[in-house]
């Protein structure tokens, strides 16, 4: 088994603004393994915030060895392995993770999501990003969403009320707003909940800072929406230290670790009685193809990173009729781009 990796920079089609940043590009690293004939990819997406770097990630990878694995392809005893190799790097993990899965499937010639007994047709439909931006550029970005159920919109500024209100001159579907801790201060907070409410804002992701865990258990339970866990929840260790202050959980790969650690995330989420919801960050087709393998599993889908950049380097999952479908190629269903 030989693994094989390099660093890609993703092009954002447009400056994405955030309440804390703005950025042009975000760094990847892209992984292959190779397995007999069979070729397994993946990718490790690395936004600044999560602390990851394609330093980190190279390093991480550096150390794998999976010479002990060569004469016998068992997924769980190589996942097993790379959970234990070095803490942490849950972005690295993922991106062998992916590329695993990519592999088994081919091997087993299925796409996961058939291994799994799963049904692409039953995941929810997927929101359609818009970010902090002019008006006219708001207006804009709600018109491109005309196709899908559920807009999702990036708030925590000055102008939040005057962006919702734009969107509403042209569109009155749903919205759900991702806050990435922007409101400083949980009574501001609990007004901007109201108003949210009355905007048919159907949740909130992450509004107060994840530091701020006893205020947000305050402001969830004084909530008439859901809020959602996105920055104060990366992986499973998190689950029982959020679980009291969040009505739900943000999934993603890249936190977590890949699609083995996030089946186990949504098992015991459920048991929790916790709203799930699958994001991503910006990212290929490649990571994006491998979360639509369980997207049937979740309550939201907010896969859209794919659609964001300029130079995706993979063809897979499409957005049909709102939902985010998976080829039925085998593995996560994805064809490199040449
Ligand atoms: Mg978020």
């Amino acid at each position: 088994m030989k693994l094989t990796y390099y660093s890609y920079n993703l092009e954002l089609k447009t400056v994405f603004n955030l309440s804390q940043s703005s950025r042009k590009f975000t760094p990847t690293i892209l992984t292959e393994i190779n397995y007999e004939n069979f070729t397994g990819y993946g990718e490790a997406s690395l936004p600044p915030y999560l602390k990851e770097t394609p330093e980190s990630v190279s390093l991480f990878l550096e150390k794998v060895n999976f010479s002990s694995f060569s004469s016998n392809f068992n997924l769980e005893e190589i996942l097993e392995y790379i959970h234990h190799l070095i803490p942490e790097n849950y972005a690295a993990k993922a991106s062998l993770d992916i590329a695993l899965h990519d592999l088994f499937g081919k091997i087993k010639e299925k796409p996961c999501y058939e291994i799994w007994d799963l049904k692409p047709d039953m995941a929810p439909s997927t929101s359609f990003t818009i970010g902090i931006d002019k008006p006219h550029r708001v207006i804009e970005k709600a018109k491109e969403a005309a196709n899908y159920d559920l807009i999702k919109v990036k708030l925590g500024s000055e102008e939040d009320k005057t962006i919702i209100e734009t969107i509403r001159s042209v569109t009155d579907k749903p919205i759900c707003a991702d806050i990435n801790q922007g409101w400083s201060d949980k009574f501001y907070a609990l007004d901007m909940l109201h108003w949210c409410k009355e905007q048919n804002i159907v949740f909130v992701e992450q509004p107060l800072p994840k530091e701020k865990a006893e205020d947000m258990a305050w402001l969830t339970s004084h909530s008439p929406i859901p809020t959602f866990a996105d920055e104060s929840f990366q992986h499973l260790d998190d689950l029982k230290k959020i679980k009291n202050s969040f009505s739900g959980i943000n999934i993603k790969l890249m936190k977590c670790g890949g699609l083995s650690e996030a089946r186990k995330i949504i098992e015991e989420a459920r048991k929790e009685g916790l709203l799930i919801m699958l994001g991503c960050m910006v990212e290929t087709s490649c990571a994006i193809s491998a979360a639509s393998q369980i997207a049937s599993l979740v309550d939201y889908i907010d896969l859209d990173g794919n659609l964001l950049i300029s130079n995706d380097c993979f063809t897979g999952a499409k957005v049909k009729n709102g939902k985010v479908i998976p080829t039925d190629a085998p593995g996560i269903g994805v064809l490199k781009n040449t």
